[in-house]
């Protein structure tokens, strides 16, 4: 039973979740299609725009519904394309009284508006499902390389992440109050994919995670495929921002989803005129898992994101210098490419 509907075995139906009422006293409802197969089976859950200005999820759950890869067999398929409604209306991360869903559950029935809204997505849509992947994309004016997010500890929340197929896993619990730490802690594994920015539904990243469902759904025996596997599999248990020390304008050398060694110059920043008034390098060896869309930082902004990973960087580096032109992940990082310019290091102007 979900959203307080019983979906009988075979049936697909579409639900319409209350969350809260506008102010004009109209119901905010969560739209989710249910498809259940004749067999039993698990009951899995995708949820988009968690973040409401995070659409890559919502395109796709869009996919999924408009040209779905596969039929189920077995289990149940849970879709909310569009878990915050409120600040989806609004193109905004958060809620209108400027709290964020994804640190408020499993919220409450008597709280503020947001810690409602979450008590009701919690109850009704999160808690009769076995298994939740959550689609996020990267905060304002950044970016994400494709990442899966769960906290590998749990052989359960584990096996999830692996059978998702990303090339990256990001080992981390997850912040008090997000769904996916709320959800794992009362006995729901749920991973998290992280790609691409705000306010897009990007095409790489929309097949990313259309890839990572179908095998997540393969590997479950709900639907009949053979998985996608990853070029390479690197767990990624610490990270760190690269900020600037100067203001100016940013020219990257490295870009997401590069492996970058130890001292690497990986940005530099030049006055307005062109000179170089800084350089910044890897201060440890990593992938690059996010970037800043601006072309420009002041000291202290962040430039890219850096995820130190546990295996041993010469077999990623042996995958990535083999990586086929066409595959997934070597379009990801054109596409990434495309949009910040990289270039190699040394090519600022002179003073005049
Ligand atoms: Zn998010």
């Amino acid at each position: 039973m979900v959203g307080g509907v019983t979906v009988a075995a075979g049936e697909t139906r579409d639900l319409s979740i209350r969350a809260s009422q506008s102010f004009s006293g109209a119901d905010v409802s969560i739209p989710a299609r249910v498809i259940r197969a004749a067999k039993a089976g698990p009951v899995v859950l995708l949820t988009g725009a968690v973040h409401g200005d995070e659409l890559n999820g919502t395109g796709i759950i869009r996919d999924l519904l408009l040209h779905p890869p596969f039929e189920l067999t077995a289990g149940t398929l849970v879709m909310a394309p569009v878990v915050n409604l409120l600040g989806f209306d609004r193109q905004s991360r958060y809620l209108p009284d400027r709290r964020d869903l994804n640190r408020s559950f499993p919220g409450s029935a008597e709280g503020s508006l947001t810690r409602r809204y979450a008590h009701a997505v919690f109850h009704q849509l999160v808690a009769p499902c076995d298994l939740i992947i959550d689609l996020h994309t990267g905060g304002g004016r950044r970016t994400n390389f494709p990442n899966v997010r769960a906290n590998m500890a749990d052989p359960e929340i584990a096996e999830l992440a692996r059978a998702f197929g990303s090339e990256i896993i990001f080992d981390h619990a997850g912040g008090s109050g997000t769904l996916r730490r709320t959800a794992s802690e009362r006995g729901i594994p749920t991973i998290l994919l992280e790609g691409g920015e705000v306010l897009k539904v990007e095409p790489s990243i929309v097949e990313v995670g259309v890839r990572g469902v179908t095998n997540v759904l393969a590997s479950l025996d709900m639907i009949a495929a053979d998985p996608a596997e990853p070029l390479f599999r690197a767990e990624v248990d610490r990270s760190m921002w690269i900020r600037s020390d100067a203001g100016g304008m940013l020219r990257f050398h490295a870009g997401p989803g590069d492996l970058v060694a130890e001292g690497q110059p990986l940005a530099s920043v030049s006055t307005l005129l062109g000179s170089l008034c800084g350089e910044v390098l890897a201060p440890a060896a990593g992938l690059v898992m996010g970037a800043t869309t601006l072309p420009s930082v002041k000291p202290g902004d962040p430039i890219l994101h850096l995820g130190m990973t546990r295996e041993d960087d010469a077999s990623i580096r042996w995958a990535l210098d083999h990586i086929p032109e066409d595959s997934l992940y070597a379009r990801l990082r054109r596409a990434f490419a495309e949009s910040i310019v990289i270039e190699p290091p040394g090519s600022a102007a002179d003073p005049a």
